[in-house]
């Protein structure tokens, strides 16, 4: 299992060989042939969008050419009785390889791949999902994608520390890893908000805005997006208050996390949808402000909050770049802002990891 991960990282850093690409081809089937995934394709490549047209020269990693056959994993036997790999990153189930990230920081979102002919018979669970917080903990989750490049997305809830353990089963084989978690290491912020802005925490209407956002959260509706995500505002110049960030709004008041990331702009600046998907919710809430949710399908949903103007309503689809408001300082904000929160299956990830990337 070592031995392929080096190998994979040695013909990653060998020279490239170019390849032209033909009718049928896609960066998925190229990714699968040469043995590495499609971030890896787009990183080598400069690109920012998976999509090909015939005749493009593509650099592949190494000198293996697409069609050659991939080198045999070596045989990895069948785990009946899950064992926590510590520092594993691929482990194996007879037709199937799965690779995790090598460490990950509370609010990441990330992927586990999955390849191989069997790799779409799985499903993944992460058993370390437990907590208030959590939604659906435990979900059992099967690998979205085709032609041998599968993902499970996860994510790494704030405030939880403990490293990231995930189950992929197959059949009666199960196999389980373990992904190490750092703090951000950001102090609880005071914010002693003025009564005059943290009265909207007391609206008796908070209860039903919150109710609606969780039911977005429930989704489980089918990927709707093939492109890479894309910045929320056009000239984002800087990002202040960053994701993550534990906070009390009144004094004395229960420690709550910044979800999100805020982009300081004018008012009216337009609000950009980071992807493809569809508005579950669009209108005034008392904590959010002007709001626009929208669900990108695969549980990933993103939020827009303090719009000035919404100009998008529930049900409509909406492609990437296209406007949805306006920036504004409604709700709880104390200043025009665009506050941007892009959440996996109801929990929060750091909006920076998906921007020009498939997945984070
Ligand atoms: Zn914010």
């Amino acid at each position: 299992m070592k031995a392929r991960f080096l190998l994979l990282a040695a013909l990653l850093s060998a020279s490239a060989s170019a390849y032209t690409v033909k009718k049928g081809d896609t960066l998925y089937s190229l990714a699968r042939a040469s043995g590495v995934s499609v971030d890896e394709l787009l990183r080598l490549n400069g690109l920012s969008s998976p999509e090909l047209r015939v005749g493009q020269i593509i650099r592949l990693p190494g000198e293996t050419a697409p069609s050659a056959p991939k080198p045999a994993a070596p045989p990895a036997p069948a785990v009946k009785l899950p064992t926590v790999a510590t520092s594993a990153h691929v482990l194996n189930l007879p037709g199937v390889t799965i690779t995790a990230p090598k460490s990950l920081r509370m609010g990441d979102g990330f992927v586990l791949r999955l390849s191989g002919e069997r790799a779409g018979e799985t499903t993944v669970r992460f058993p370390s999902e437990v907590g208030e917080d959590v939604r659906q903990p435990n979900e059992q989750l099967r690998p979205l994608g085709a032609a041998g490049e599968y993902v499970v997305p996860g994510r790494v809830v704030l405030g939880k520390e403990t490293p990231v353990v995930y189950e992929v089963r197959l059949g009666d084989s199960v196999v389980k890893g373990q992904i190490p978690v750092r703090s951000l290491g950001q102090p609880t912020q005071h914010l002693n908000l003025p009564p005059s802005v943290s009265k909207v925490l007391q609206d008796p209407e908070r209860a039903a805005e919150d109710a609606a956002v969780e039911q977005a959260y429930n989704r489980r509706t089918p990927q709707a997006w093939t492109k890479p995500f894309a910045a929320p505002l056009a000239n984002v110049k800087r990002v202040s208050s960053g994701f993550g960030q534990p906070r009390t709004y009144v004094k004395g008041g229960k420690v709550a996390y910044h979800y999100g990331t805020d982009y300081p702009a004018p008012v009216g600046t337009p609000i950009l949808a980071v992807n493809d998907g569809t508005v579950v919710m669009a209108g005034k809430y008392p904590v959010r402000g002007g709001l626009v949710v929208i669900d990108h399908g695969a549980g990933v949903v993103s939020l827009y909050f303090h719009q000035s103007k919404v100009v998008v309503t529930a049900g409509q689809q909406v492609t990437r770049g296209q406007k949805v408001g306006e920036v504004g300082t409604t709700g709880l904000s104390a200043g025009p802002h665009l506050h941007l929160e892009i959440r996996v299956r109801g929990e929060a990830t750091v909006p920076a990891g998906w921007m020009g990337r498939l997945w984070p």
